[in-house]
């Protein structure tokens, strides 16, 4: 059909009538442009004709590639950067393959290597920094040393990735950011598509990995993200993951409890969710309640003493919506103090529960990991079991040590929440293993929703990445929020 208009010369009203006339035919599903439409695309240089000169055919192909372009989620922008890349014969056959659905790339062979390339090169570096960062933090941990010196003591993984990250930059033409460790460890405070890392790789629509944070900004931990980024090619032992080491603390705690270990489990990760900041009065007294005083030697340990420096004004603030140990910051939005976790609304929107006075009795903060890993993700948590505890259904927190975060009866509904900032990360995770969510009849990944709200595909890109078979393909995923109304319309009850 394109054969026959070789030959075409128009303006903008004919070349808008060919469009039409050719979508018609063609049956493609996009919306047909308008003349203004098609004007507009002339003023943004989507169309290749001299100035003041008539429309022809390479137009008509320019047009039909931009209509198809966009539907594939395209910018004017980078549509306009393409197409002088592209003869009429390749425009026509790419053109050609979109409407018959075959695979198409729309980029040119040497862009195409090239790109593919780059985001390969760019992917295993970060994955080499996710590497090397654990490995650091662990020896960090084992050492009792806080100082990074970049000296023949760093690990091997982080010198390779400072390596492949100088080259990207240099292949970009830019000044090598990588060179320094301590700001390679500072900028992956901040996500990879950040301006800080100034790559623009980085910042690419399709790199998997722009919305990443390797280490928590706050509590200077490596994040969930970079945990399962580091076990990208299985290079490390499961048990250097923080989150399992401390899993497995917990479960040797516990063990001698025999069978009030499940219980005990529970009630200290309850206790490390809902009193991150406790007196020590309280914090026995809680132990005593729950008859799991024989523990307090290993509980004590998730905790540290607060610090003189984390008060402000003598005081020790409580956030009013987690309960955790408010941080001092230097901006002045936070003289009261932050909450140093990101996914409690007190990170933003301050507000103190209470004031403790140390003077009074000792203070207890959970450990920054435990305050990662286990005080953050509560936050969901609580709230799910919460909302299903006062509906009266019947509902259990961290079953059977952790099968899932929260049961609803037995073993019908199993909910895991979820707050990985990246939708890869987590479906890398779920695609390896759900876990104990596998023992339950219904199976609901609950996704924060201030991540949800950052962005707003995050479910169906998930959802894209999840594997479509095994139990993988069985799990409902919705946000925190979701669950909770579920809950309160009565759709969980038995
Ligand atoms: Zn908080």
């Amino acid at each position: 059909m394109l054969k026959t208009l070789r030959q075409w010369i128009g303006n903008a009203e004919s070349l808008t009538k060919q469009l039409d006339y050719l979508i018609r035919e063609f049956q493609l599903s996009v919306e047909i442009p308008s003349v203004r439409t098609v004007r507009l695309w002339r003023s943004k240089n989507i169309f290749s004709q001299p100035p003041k000169q008539k429309f022809g055919f390479r137009q008509i192909l320019e047009g039909l590639a931009t209509i198809l372009l966009l539907k594939k989620g395209w910018t004017l922008s980078s549509i306009e950067q393409i197409l002088p890349l592209l003869s009429d014969v390749v425009l026509e056959e790419q053109i050609l393959g979109e409407i018959e659905g075959k695979p198409t790339t729309w980029l040119p062979d040497s862009l195409v290597k090239n790109h593919r390339q780059q985001t390969e090169k760019a992917e295993n570096a970060v994955v080499l920094l996710a590497q090397g960062i654990l490995h650091l933090y662990n020896r960090l941990l084992a050492s009792q040393d806080d100082i990074v010196r970049q000296d023949d003591n760093l690990p091997i993984e982080l010198y390779q990735a400072m390596g492949q990250l100088g080259r990207l930059y240099i292949e970009e033409g830019k000044f090598d950011r990588a060179s320094c460790v301590h700001e390679v460890l500072h900028n992956a405070r901040f996500s990879l598509q950040n301006p800080l890392w100034n790559l623009a790789i980085f910042q690419d629509d399709n790199f998997v990995y722009k919305d990443v944070i390797l280490i928590d900004s706050e509590l200077v931990i490596p994040t969930e993200d970079c945990g399962e980024i580091a076990h990208k090619y299985g290079g490390f032992g499961e048990d250097n993951l923080i989150e399992r080491r401390l899993y497995l603390q917990l479960c040797q705690a516990v063990e001698k409890l025999g069978n009030r270990r499940h219980f005990a489990y529970t009630k200290i990760r309850e206790l490390l969710g809902r009193f991150s900041l406790i007196s020590q009065d309280k914090f026995y007294d809680y132990l005593q309640e729950h008859n799991l005083t024989s523990l307090s030697g290993d509980v004590f340990n998730f905790y540290t003493e607060v610090p003189d420096i984390w008060l402000i004004d003598n005081v020790a603030n409580r956030c009013g919506y987690c309960g955790t140990l408010m941080r001092p910051n230097a901006n002045p939005k936070y003289s009261n103090g932050q909450c140093p976790i990101w996914q409690c609304e007190g990170h933003l929107s301050p507000k103190i529960a209470e004031k403790l006075d140390p003077k009074k009795g000792e203070l207890l903060v959970a450990l920054p990991q435990i305050l990662t890993y286990w005080t953050a993700p509560a936050i969901d948590e609580l709230a799910i079991y919460d909302t299903a505890k006062k509906q009266g259904l019947n509902v259990e927190l961290y079953p059977q040590s952790d099968e899932c975060d929260v049961s609803i009866n037995d073993l019908t509904i199993g909910i895991d929440a979820k707050s990985y900032r990246c939708p890869y990360s987590l479906a890398h995770k779920l695609n390896y293993r759900i876990g104990g969510l596998k023992h339950y009849q219904t199976r609901i990944i609950a996704i924060n929703d201030r991540i949800i709200k950052d962005h707003p595909y995050y479910i169906e890109k998930l959802q894209e990445k999840l594997d479509k078979t095994d139990f993988t393909a069985t799990l409902q995923i919705m946000s925190v929020s979701q669950v909770i109304n579920n809950i309160k319309e009565g759709k969980y009850e038995s």
